[in-house]
Parts: C-alpha cells; structure tokens; sequence
C-alpha cells in the first residue's frame, strides 16, 4: 500500500515535473508571451499594422509609434519643415544620424546596382507629377534636363561631418525608395530594446518579422499576387527578415491608354520597363532590402539576379514576370512556396548552355 502511494506520488512529482519544463521551454505555454497586441496607423502615406508579443508589448508599440511619427517628420518630402526638404530647398545641409545613415546606404545600394538605385530621384518623380499626384508625362527636353540632376559626383557628403551639398540648383534626395525598410528595421530594433522576443511590422505589405512567432514557428509571410486582389502570389517563411515587394501597381497613371509607373529608371528618365510585375526580397537587413526592391525592379530578371549572385549572402529575391512566372533564388527553396505560379530557381552556379 505504501509502495503504491509512494508510486502515484512519484508518476505525480514527475508529470508535474514534465509540465513544467514544457512551460519552461515553450514560451507559447505562457499566455502573456503569446498574447498579440496590434496597433493600426497611417503614417509615410502608408496603412501600419504592428503586432507585438509579451508583457512589454503595449509599451513597445508606443515606442514604435512615436518613432514612426519621428521618422516620418524628417523624412517627408511632402512636408516643407523636414530635414529632406530642408536640404533640398537649401541644396546643403548637416545631416542627422539618420539622414546621414539612409544616404550611405541609398549610396551603397547604388554602388552595387550599377545606379539602378538613384536617391536623387526626386526632380525627375516631380517632373512625372508623381510627388504632388498631377501627373504628366514630361517631354524629352524636360526628362534630358532632369537627367543631368542625377549625377552623384555633382553630390558632396562627408560622412564623418555629415555635411551634404549639391554643386546644381534643383538636386534634390528622394528616401522614398528606402524609408520604409529603415523604419521597419528601427521598429524592431525598439522592440528588442524592449525586451521583445516576437512582433511583426506591415508597412502597406512590407513585412519585418522579430524572431519567431511565440509557439517557435516561422512566420509566414504572404505576398500581394497584383494581378489578382483577394490572392497571394507565395509565403515565404521569415524569421528575423524583412520581406519587401516593389511594383509598379503601387502607384501609377495613365495617358492615352499608357501606364506609367512611380518607379524611374535613373539611366532613361522613364517608368522601368524590364517586363516585370513585382520583385520581392528577402533579407535580414530591411533597409537594404528596401532599396534593393526598388533596384531590382529597374534592372530586371537577368541583372538583377547577377546582383543576387554577387551578393547571395546578403539577401534573396523573387521576381514576378508579367508572362507569370516566379524566378526565386535558391537561398529561397525551402522558405518559399508559390501559390501556383511555376517556379524557376536562381542558382549561384555558371550556366554553360
Ligand atoms: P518602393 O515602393 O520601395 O519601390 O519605392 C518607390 C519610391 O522610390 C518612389 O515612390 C520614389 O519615391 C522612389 N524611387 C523611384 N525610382 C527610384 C530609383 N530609381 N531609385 C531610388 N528611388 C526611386
Ligand atoms: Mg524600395
């Protein structure tokens, strides 16, 4: 009798034993790590959703709003007072951290996209009425004049000092291309700072995941399919990534049954033209995955996936082609799956055919 009780006391002790170290290691056992606090805003012109995991989430998410507001007011082009406009009204400037940070990087992305990546920009979108929504499609004296604005060697920007000024009157910087992805990055920075282990970020379909979700699991991440509303194209399996997509379906106008884009191509002046209907990267790094999603855009399938096999390390990409079909590069095979569109792999090998 007493070796029987010792026995149902003993299987006792070691399932609440078991128990506990289930609830020790799933941090999904622990209902204030796994309950979701969301927060919607509109904010960079765009709509917000952020989800934040664990007791510190509704101070996190304040965090993050106020940064977003922040970024937003120094950033702006469409607001006279910003740092941005500022520097482009006055053609010289001391930058922020932060400004002096998205202009390194927009200069890197560049670099390694053979200028697909202009943070110039900016006359020539004013030029296509893209910046104030009056959209016209410019001459070709106009757009050959605006060219001459892109020219970085007419750029100076110290980065120790942080001192930027334009040698012409009407150079003017565009972070339109690159914001989003920073302020993604910042938002999970503020959310690990916080003591966060999980949360995600959606700025108008631009992804940034932290860590995992609360049961272990990778995110899953869908993608607009542009051509059809209610539908994804694939979701990728993100942990710790940014998933950011880029098209010309985002904004655009259209003249004598012509569509023109917001995405310029720095070497023609025109909406990029490369046959494709959106371009997706995947990346650890949200700020370069931003602007490589706009880059890749304008350099298409086959440049762009030189600049992934030169860079694969860095991050990875999905192009859609306006004949439907997917190019993923191979980092990519196991996190991807397509919802039906047939899928060509990118390969880091030499093609010899
Ligand atoms: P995204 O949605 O990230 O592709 O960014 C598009 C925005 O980037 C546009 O609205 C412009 O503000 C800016 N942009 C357009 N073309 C370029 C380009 N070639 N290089 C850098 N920024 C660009
Ligand atoms: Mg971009």
């Amino acid at each position: 009798m007493k070796r029987i009780f010792s026995w149902k006391m003993n299987t006792a002790f070691m399932v609440l034993v078991l128990v506990m170290c289930a609830f020790l290691l799933s941090g999904c056992a622990d209902p204030k790590q796994s309950a979701a606090e969301n927060r919607d805003l509109f904010a960079m012109d765009t709509y917000m959703t952020l989800t934040a995991y664990g007791p510190q989430a509704s101070s996190a998410l304040d965090a993050a709003e106020d940064e977003i507001k922040a970024l937003d007011q120094l950033l702006s082009t469409g607001n006279p007072e910003s740092e941005i406009s500022k520097l482009n009204h006055d053609g010289k400037s001391i930058l922020s951290d932060v400004s002096a940070y998205l202009l390194q990087r927009s200069l890197e992305v560049n670099a390694i996209t053979d200028g697909a990546f202009n943070p110039l920009i900016y006359p020539l979108m004013n030029s296509w009425g893209f910046t104030n929504r009056e959209f016209t499609v410019p001459d070709e004296g106009t757009i050959s004049e605006q060219l001459q604005l892109l020219d970085l060697q007419d750029m100076h920007f110290d980065e120790t000092t942080k001192q930027v000024s334009f040698d012409q009157p009407g150079m003017m910087i565009d972070f339109g291309g690159i914001a989003k992805g920073y302020t993604s990055s910042r938002i999970m920075e503020i959310f690990a700072e916080q003591g966060l282990t999980s949360g995600l970020v959606s700025l108008g379909g631009n992804v940034q995941v932290l860590g995992t979700k609360p049961d272990g699991s990778s995110y899953k991440v869908a993608i607009r399919d542009p051509e059809h509303d209610q539908t994804f194209l694939g979701i990728v399996e993100a942990c710790d990534e940014a998933v950011i997509t880029s098209g010309g379906y985002e904004r655009f106008f259209e003249d004598h049954g012509v569509i023109y884009h917001h995405i310029l191509d720095p070497k023609t002046g025109y909406p990029a033209d490369q046959d494709l209907i959106s371009v997706t990267i995947v990346s650890s790094d949200g700020t370069l995955a931003d602007g490589l999603s706009t880059a890749l855009y304008v350099l298409g399938v086959a440049k762009g996936s030189e600049v992934w096999k030169a860079h694969s390390d860095l991050f990875d990409v999905i192009f859609l082609t306006e004949d439907h079909k997917l190019y993923v590069s191979d980092g990519l095979r196991d996190e991807f799956t397509s919802n039906g569109y047939p899928v060509e792999y990118i390969t880091a090998e030499i093609d010899h055919t």
